[in-house]
């Protein structure tokens, strides 16, 4: 699937509309932060060398204002947090450590650089701390506006139609009839995809006829097709038909995992691509964290890795059989170390089984057994 996708073209957007979207530049320090040594606290910028003593006050140096003079010996400055260290004077004494007057202050003794921020202590002017393929999150977002940037060049966000077929489906408010359930899948993948980086439409729910879906496939106006369903071997699973008949070139057939062994792929003509996925809640969900996510995440141009950890399990394992399999599971920690408890229930048509994991699973093919204390492969799930 990887393969059929390169990066989305850029584009220039204010960086804070730019939260979940990925650089698609480097990001380098503007200027120096701090520019100037600047005081660390609230109190008296003095010679270190002039301390302990009694000090004659001859200004202030407040934040974003300075102090014009220099510090000479036997004197101080009044120092706010933030304000730049003024001339010839090497540290600051705290207010709560100084005894003042109006004339005078009595400090104790301090040593050079107490109290200062160096200059480019923390940012260096021409430093790249952003770089290309990061997806901007808060303190990233931070960072770009500290390196001086108000705009910030991203990948565009790759649009996506989420097709859900099934004449079993009813779409709610719409009341459903006797032999219907609410349509479910389409609003949480809708969410995952936008979470993703993406722009997400819902289409459907969709009939299970060829000539609808091959029609909401033809006009729907996306990059990247997702359907929901229909693409087993049931007499109503018409979705890789209608796929075909609109010259889908399919380069992933299935896949050898369960749940989600009917999960295609493929591209059109007309470069859309198209992702297919069961229709079963848990298969749908478990193959777009693990399809849906590193699509969108190659198609904005940063790193598609699916990110797996180690827990304990809590409960033992049976052996696997030929196929890998994805079990819905509850992280915990015991004795400061991560844990993780299967569900009994791994129905993938169960919504509550899903609603209350926070990870997954892998049991690799044909895993020997595995005991409880043993580690396993994990993937968290982001949650509210
Ligand atoms: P399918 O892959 O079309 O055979 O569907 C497998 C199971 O998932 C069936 O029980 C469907 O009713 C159910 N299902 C399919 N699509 C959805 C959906 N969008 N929302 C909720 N359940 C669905
Ligand atoms: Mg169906």
């Amino acid at each position: 699937m990887l393969a059929a996708i390169s990066p989305a073209a850029a584009e220039r957007v204010p960086i804070v509309e730019a939260a979940g979207r990925v650089l698609a530049e480097d990001i380098a320090v503007a200027r120096d932060l701090p520019p100037f040594a600047a005081s660390a606290m609230d109190g008296w910028a003095v010679q270190a060398a002039d301390t302990p003593g009694r000090l004659r006050i001859i200004g202030e140096s407040a934040a974003g204002r300075g102090f014009a003079g220099a510090v000479k010996a036997g004197q101080a400055v009044r120092i706010f947090t933030g304000a730049s260290l003024p001339a010839r004077s090497d540290a600051v004494v705290m207010q709560e450590d100084a005894q003042s007057g109006d004339v005078w202050v009595t400090v104790p003794q301090t040593a050079p650089g107490r109290h200062v921020r160096p200059a480019g202590g923390d940012l260096k002017a021409g430093e790249i701390l952003l770089r290309q393929g990061m997806r901007l999150d808060a303190w990233r977002i931070s960072l770009a506006a500290a390196a001086g940037r108000a705009e910030a060049e991203v990948r565009a966000r790759p649009r996506v139609a989420i097709l859900s077929t099934g004449d079993e489906l009813v779409q709610a408010p719409a009341p459903p009839k006797p032999h219907q359930i609410y349509e479910s899948n389409a609003p949480a993948l809708a969410v995952m995809a936008e979470g993703w980086g993406a722009r997400a439409i819902r289409i459907g729910p969709l009939p299970d006829e060829l000539e609808a879906v091959a029609g909401a496939m033809r006009r729907a106006d996306a990059e990247l097709l997702v359907t929901i369903g229909g693409a087993s071997v049931g007499d109503y699973d018409l979705v890789r038909q209608a796929a075909g008949s609109l010259g889908l070139v399919m380069s992933v057939e299935s896949i050898d995992m369960r749940p989600g062994k009917p999960t295609f792929f493929g591209t059109f003509a007309d470069g859309r691509r198209l992702l297919g996925l069961p229709g079963n809640p848990a298969s749908a969900f478990i193959c777009a964290e693990l399809f849906l996510k590193p699509i969108l995440y190659a198609w904005q141009g940063a790193d598609p890795a699916v990110v797996m950890s180690l827990a304990r399990t809590q409960a033992p394992l049976a052996g696997n059989g030929p196929r890998e399999h994805w079990m819905r599971a509850a992280l915990g920690q015991a004795n400061g170390t991560s844990t993780v408890r299967p569900f009994a229930d791994q129905d993938s048509f169960s919504i509550r089984v899903f609603a209350a994991a926070d990870a997954l699973i892998r049991r690799p093919a044909n895993a020997p057994p595995a005991a409880v204390g043993d580690p396993v492969e994990v993937l968290a799930l982001a949650r509210a």
